[in-house]
Formats: C-alpha cells, sequence, structure tokens
C-alpha cells in the first residue's frame, strides 16, 4: 500500500490541538461517555445539567445547543455525553462534508423523535445548506422543491422534534440567523493544569499505563490547555517509559521525553516559538497583522489564530490589538531575548 505523505507541518505537530491519524485508533476509547466522567468545564456542565433533566422531566428533546472553543477541548465529547444523557441516538456529521442541500434534507429527514444531530465545524455549512436548517430548527419542518421551473412546487416535510448540536472554533463566523436559533451557547475553556493531570491519570488508567502523580503533572503542564494534546503526550511519553525507563511515567521521564520531542516548560513547539520570535525579531514586538505574520512563518492566517493563539494569549505572550499581534516582555522573557522596543501591556 502506497502511504501518500501529504500531512502539513500542522497536522504533524506533537502539540497539535486538532486530530491527526495517529490519534483516532485511542480517541474513542478515551472518551468519557457520562457527564460525571467529563473532567473540568464545570460551568458549561452545571448548566447543561440543569438543561438535560429539565428536558428529561418534561419528556421533550433538548434545545438545540451551540458548543464552542479551541479544538480538542471536547465539543464533540460533550455531544456524545448529551446523547448518551438523554438516552437518544447521535448522527455525526461536519460543515465541510454537507455540500448540497439535499444531503442535509436526506439526513434530517432520517432522524428518529429526540435524536441528536452533531453538525462539527458548523461555520462552515454553505449558505444554502444553512437555510435548511432555519425551518428544521424552527419549526421542525424541511421544505422540498419538486420540479423545475415554472411548474416547480414546495412541499413541507414534517421531521419529529430533534436537538441540533452545532460545535464550532469560531463562534464569530457563524451567521446571526443561525445563531439565534440556538437556545443553549455553550463556550469551553482551556483546561486547568490540575484538571489535565486528572485527564492524563484516568487516561493512563485506560490505558494501563503506569504514571506517578509527578507524571501526570508533567504532561499536564505542557499540554497547552487541551484534553486531545495530554492524551498524545501520555502516548508518546509511555514510549520513552519504556525505552528508557522501567515502564512508568515519573516527572522525570516525562520531562527527558518532552524535551526530546522539542516541547518546552510550558508546552511551546517549534512553531509557537517561531511565531513570538518573528514578531519579536522582524517586527519589533508587533503589532503585526494576522496575514503579515502568517506569511512570514508559512502558516495559515486561520491556523494561527485558531490553534496556536488561544494558548499564547491565555499565557499573556501574545495580545490582539485593533493594529495587529504583539508579544510581552513576558514572552521575550520565557524566550530569553531582550524586551527592546517592546510595548508594555
Ligand atoms: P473537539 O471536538 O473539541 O475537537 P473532542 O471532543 O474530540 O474535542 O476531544 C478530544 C479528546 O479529548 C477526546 O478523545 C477525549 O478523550 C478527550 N477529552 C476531551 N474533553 C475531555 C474531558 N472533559 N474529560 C476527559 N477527556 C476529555
Amino acid at each position: 500500500m502506497v502511504i501518500e505523505s501529504g500531512f502539513n507541518e500542522q497536522e504533524e505537530r506533537v502539540v497539535s490541538a486538532t486530530l491527526v491519524t495517529q490519534d483516532s485508533e485511542t480517541e474513542e476509547t478515551l472518551r468519557p461517555h457520562r457527564l460525571a466522567d467529563y473532567i473540568g468545564q464545570q460551568k458549561a456542565k452545571e448548566n447543561l445539567a440543569v438543561f438535560i433533566d429539565a428536558a428529561k422531566g418534561r419528556g421533550e428533546s433538548l434545545d438545540h445547543c451551540l458548543l464552542y472553543g479551541p479544538p480538542g477541548l471536547g465539543k464533540t465529547t460533550l455531544a456524545g455525553i448529551i446523547a448518551k444523557e438523554m438516552n437518544v441516538n447521535i448522527r455525526i456529521t461536519s460543515g465541510p462534508a454537507i455540500e448540497k442541500p439535499g444531503d442535509l434534507a436526506a439526513i434530517i429527514t432520517s432522524l428518529q423523535p429526540g435524536d441528536v444531530l452533531f453538525i462539527d465545524e458548523i461555520h462552515r455549512l454553505s449558505r444554502t445548506v444553512e437555510e435548511i436548517l432555519y425551518p428544521a430548527m424552527e419549526d421542525y419542518a424541511v421544505d422540498i422543491i419538486i420540479g423545475k421551473g415554472p411548474s416547480a412546487r414546495s412541499i413541507r416535510l414534517d421531521l419529529p422534534r430533534f436537538t441540533l448540536i452545532g460545535a464550532t472554533t469560531r463562534a464569530g463566523q457563524i451567521s446571526a440567523p443561525l445563531r439565534d436559533r440556538f437556545g443553549v451557547m455553550l463556550r469551553l475553556e482551556l483546561y486547568t493544569t490540575d484538571e489535565l493531570a486528572e485527564i492524563a491519570d484516568r487516561s493512563a488508567r485506560i490505558l494501563n499505563i503506569p504514571i506517578d502523580p509527578h507524571g501526570a503533572l508533567e504532561i499536564a503542564k505542557r499540554s497547552r490547555g487541551t484534553p486531545r494534546i495530554v492524551n498524545r503526550l501520555l502516548r508518546r511519553v509511555r514510549d520513552f517509559a519504556e525505552v528508557k525507563g522501567e515502564g512508568v511515567i515519573t516527572a522525570q521521564i516525562a520531562d527527558m521525553a518532552l524535551k526530546a520531542l522539542d516541547i518546552d516548560v510550558l508546552g511551546l513547539d517549534r512553531i509557537d516559538r517561531l511565531m513570538l520570535t518573528s514578531i519579536i525579531k522582524n517586527f519589533g514586538g508587533g503589532p503585526v497583522g494576522l496575514e503579515t505574520l502568517a506569511a512570514t512563518i508559512g502558516e495559515e492566517a486561520i491556523t494561527l489564530e485558531d490553534v496556536y493563539e488561544p494558548y499564547l494569549l491565555q499565557l499573556g505572550f501574545l495580545a490582539r490589538t485593533p493594529r495587529g499581534r504583539v508579544t510581552t516582555p513576558k514572552a521575550c522573557e520565557h524566550l530569553g531575548l531582550p524586551a527592546s522596543g517592546q510595548m508594555t501591556l
């Protein structure tokens, strides 16, 4: 079999928050299935528990939900949990996978009462496809055009009551008419180190990987607030523990493995450092426009914004200003660069 090496840099990154091929085998095993097993996101979880209980109490389907936040934070997982907690089936699709209005009509007309329809990357639905969703979400109906030209007529099909769960990394890109039709909007936040350590511990138990609490903490500290990265680093560090250690993931083994993978103490990799260094060295610390920055380091602007920036912003290494991105003295300090010409924030 010929395997094409069509991966770009982003997909190969060890700390990439998006799903890469090597994740898929363990992703399903590691997904929590119940709200009680879903670590962190306290606020979203508490709200959801109330909405789920209320809907179940009334014997109704759950309101349509929009989940938003950076990749790898657990949006797909949460959609699965909602379906499980509501005791209904889930159909999973994504914005780019639905090309024509007919594709979406086929999916929604096959739903059973109460079913969850999960649309990942919902901001990437085309306008014509999106228009099918409006009556479907609001009136549980779909308008189908039969025939062509002057003899064309539209018939309305009733749909069972279902729950649409949309996930997006960019809530700002969702059109207002679509956004307004979601009854529940939940924003997922980057996880704290303690929560990530708990996730590392839980995943290690499921995968039968011996790990001590310091090892879990070391992995957590370098996972950029993202559970998907915790799980990926865990598997990589396990290899080092088996080959270079005694099989147990300790802080020392984790540190050695992550250094070898070029991931620094805060979880920054080569590209994060390149991005920051480029702003400092080429643009005097900024402000620099996102497109210019993207071109300089050879990444897509959208990738920088969705995948790299949230964590750098959270660390306080980067700031968004109306005139572009600026680095902070804290970033210079971390990189060991002089803070000359820096804007103090
Ligand atoms: P997203 O859809 O936001 O990109 P996923 O739901 O696919 O993210 O989550 C990625 C992985 O991270 C899942 O396989 C799951 O094991 C893990 N994960 C996400 N959120 C949690 C959580 N709150 N607790 C435990 N594991 C989690």
